[in-house]
């Protein structure tokens, strides 16, 4: 390291280069490490520009370009959709998970802000070592127990998806408030298949949910706010060909609680096999991965 910093000074105040570049290689756990920031702040002299460099962050151009050319096929029908159903106002989040960080950078580079991912200590490090200003969101099932680590190391966590508890709700307002974070974007999953395996508050006794929805318009959820539904409906349902009937039961239940609590939500829904669906149903956000990074490795 003290060599490193010898080197960039005398880089600096050499007057023959009149600008240089200054790589410095970094690995991820390194990035935020105390040791590096003399560098970084030593060079921030006119002359002198960083570019941070880590094997985890560079990609290769062809990846890169493929990556690039799903996004934009993705996008191109999700415009398609939302304009033949006049549902003009669609979010494309690029799930990541169990990818590596430089697919992420590539679509940053091109342009792409939202992201989601669906582990806790997976989404910390990546949020790490990535662009300040991505958009986070976490769509994956959250413990109670987790949710501080979240608010706490995330400062650009944008939204939290799978929220299925009102105790999950008070506790990310809770663990924000103390981190003094920005407020966080939430969504209530609704387990809309009744299917035993998946979370969400249920339909068949809505207390809970209604209970959640109080505890937003509380005044004491100044950290959250509560921004709308999602779910994941049945693998059956995305394949039946027909009106895709946990969408449904998704927008009813939206128009039920807006008129109830007299509020807006906005509704979470579609993945890469049934987003078309789901716009034409009335989502706001379509959540893919697949059909954007390719089949995932299996979680270890
Ligand atoms: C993984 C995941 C997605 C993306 O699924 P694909 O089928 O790969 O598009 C969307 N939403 C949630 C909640 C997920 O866990």
């Amino acid at each position: 390291m003290m060599l490193m910093i010898y080197k960039c000074k005398c880089v600096c105040t050499s007057r023959i280069i009149s600008k240089v570049t200054v790589l410095i290689l970094i690995n991820s756990s390194l990035a935020m490490s105390k040791r590096i920031l003399p560098i970084i702040q030593h060079c921030t002299h006119p002359r002198v520009l960083i570019r941070q460099m880590s094997s985890s962050l560079s990609y290769a151009p062809e990846r890169k370009q493929e990556l690039v050319q799903n996004y934009e096929n993705i996008r191109a029908q999700v415009e398609e959709y939302s304009r033949q159903s006049k549902n003009d106002d669609v979010t494309l989040v690029a799930v990541s998970k169990l990818k590596p960080a430089s697919d992420i950078q590539a679509l940053y580079d091109h342009g792409v802000r939202h992201f989601g991912e669906n582990y806790v200590q997976e989404l910390v490090g990546k949020a790490k070592v990535l662009p300040m200003d991505i958009k986070w969101h976490f769509i994956g099932g959250l413990q109670t127990g987790k949710c501080k680590d979240l608010s706490k190391n995330i400062s650009n966590l944008y939204s939290v998806k799978a929220v299925d508890t009102l105790k999950k709700c008070q506790k990310l307002n809770d663990t924000r408030k103390s981190a003094n974070g920005s407020v966080i974007e939430v969504y209530l999953q609704i387990n809309t298949s009744g299917e035993e395996q998946k979370s969400g508050f249920s339909l068949h006794d809505k207390s809970e949910l209604f209970a959640t929805i109080d505890y937003f318009m509380s005044g004491n959820a100044s950290y959250v706010n509560l921004k709308g539904l999602m779910t994941i409906g049945s693998f059956s349902e995305s394949l039946s060909g027909e009106e895709n009937s946990d969408f449904k039961k998704l927008r009813d239940l939206k128009s039920e609680l807006e008129e109830k609590f007299n509020l807006k939500l906005e509704l979470s829904m579609g993945m890469s096999n049934d987003f078309k669906d789901a716009i034409i149903q009335g989502s706001n956000e379509v959540r893919v991965g697949t059909s954007i990074f390719g089949t995932r490795p299996t979680k270890s």
